[in-house]
């Protein structure tokens, strides 16, 4: 069986438990930035590639920091997270806000520091000329609906989602846009979620540069950025294989060859959102086996719950579990691992074959790096836990601390009660 590794060593790990408290998310931030470069370095060929990490993956502004540092802008679909992104210093098109259903405020926010508006509907071409004005730049987020195979149980078949305008929308759109004053346009899609076959991006490259040229063709319209969205997958299985984005570059670099510079939209800027892969595989959710039930099944209760980590419990979704100290102990022991919610499916693992747990072990969660503590929340008055970075240097630093009772009782004023 393959091993998921960790960054830190049995004696690590229980001296940064000892002193921090379990449960807490802790980052790599030397295998983000080394994760970054390769993305970065896979599509150097295009001139200004950018990459806008998906806020929502990770929340958190040392984080974004960190990101930032190394050329990475942010993508935005709230309020808080516009805030986010501008209080780590993120300014105009570094941030593009490719939200849906959005509230008048947010689109002003969004153009008041100059993020790149992905519009999700043709009706908001009015709305946001009424309520914040056209920008003079601008984009339109395409759904493909059925033209488009793929999809898959996250995200769904296009023709489901959302989000986005049709293909007759898109041209409606961008010759109303042209009339309201825009003048540089940009193209988005985002149709997968968790995909680890790189040919899907490919084919959407492809799909992209095609609509991009027809755009040209019928409109006279010049796409300046087309952004690919994210959902590059992960694998969170031992045995899956992270996609191999030198294979990707290459292979959408065929494309562009092929369709972006004989038909004279070259130099394109390609775009990205990735979330899931810029963070994902190195952030670990720690907690302590605090007790053993053994009735009809076997479990093992944790200090963390749901509020800490929601995959496994909403999708079903594998996160693979390393048990400290006993990584080379043989598997021998089927276990149910829980959290204390009064819901049934807050269990980080079913059935899962695990060296024999004692109660003290530290059990550490793989891949909670994106979508993990973010997606956190407080029913059954659960608190979310704090986050922590693994620096560079080997030290650990504070990044978010855990709530306490009071922030959950914040919005209460339990003087009128
Ligand atoms: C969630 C989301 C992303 C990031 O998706 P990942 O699967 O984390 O890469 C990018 N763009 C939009 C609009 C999203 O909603």
């Amino acid at each position: 069986m393959v091993q998921k590794k960790l960054p830190f060593t049995t004696e690590e790990l229980a001296r940064i438990a000892q002193q921090y408290g379990t449960p807490f998310h802790i980052y790599d931030e030397k295998a983000i930035r080394e994760n970054v470069h390769r993305l970065q370095k896979a599509f150097s060929w295009v001139k200004g590639f950018k990459e806008h990490f998906a806020v929502k993956a990770t929340p958190n502004p040392y984080i974004l920091k960190v990101l930032a540092e190394e050329g990475i802008g942010a993508d935005c679909s709230s309020l808080p997270e516009l805030i986010l992104a501008e209080k780590v210093g993120l300014r105009g098109e570094d941030i593009v806000f490719t939200s849906n259903d959005t509230p008048a405020e947010e689109y002003r926010k969004a153009r008041e520091i100059g993020a790149l508006i992905n519009l999700d509907d043709i009706t908001h071409i009015d709305f946001l000329a009424r309520e914040a004005g056209i920008p003079e730049k601008i984009s339109f987020r395409y759904n493909p609906g059925s033209l488009r195979q793929g999809g898959n149980t996250i995200i769904g078949n296009p023709e489901h989602a959302k989000y986005g305008v049709t293909r007759a929308q898109i041209f409606e759109g961008y010759a109303a846009l042209r009339s309201l004053g825009a003048q540089r346009f940009g193209l988005h899609t985002m149709i997968i979620s968790n995909e680890l076959d790189p040919d899907y991006f490919v084919e959407t490259a492809r799909m992209m540069f095609e609509l991009a040229v027809e755009i040209k063709q019928k409109l006279g319209v010049r796409i300046e950025t087309i952004n690919l969205g994210g959902g590059i997958g992960i694998p969170y299985r031992p045995e899956q294989e992270p996609v191999n984005l030198e294979y990707l570059g290459d292979k959408i670099r065929e494309v562009y060859e092929k369709l972006i510079v004989p038909n004279g939209l070259d130099p394109m800027r390609i775009a990205m959102e990735c979330g899931r892969m810029i963070t994902g595989p190195y952030g670990y959710l720690v907690a302590r086996a605090i007790h053993k039930k053994e009735i009809y099944k076997n479990y093992i209760g944790l200090d963390a719950c749901m509020a800490n980590l929601m995959r496994p419990g909403v999708y079903g979704a594998y996160h693979h579990i390393t048990v400290s100290g006993k990584e080379q102990a043989a598997p021998e022991h089927r276990y149910d691992v829980t959290g204390s919610l009064c819901e049934n499916n807050d269990k980080f693992a079913v059935d899962r074959m695990l060296p024999k747990i004692d109660t003290g072990d530290l059990v550490v969660i793989h891949d909670t790096g994106a979508h993990g503590h973010a997606m956190g929340f407080n029913y059954n008055g659960k608190l979310r836990s704090k986050e922590l970075l693994l620096k560079a240097d080997g030290s650990v630093k504070l990044i978010r601390r855990a709530e306490t009772m009071d922030d959950y009782f914040a919005t209460i004023d339990f003087a009128n009660l």
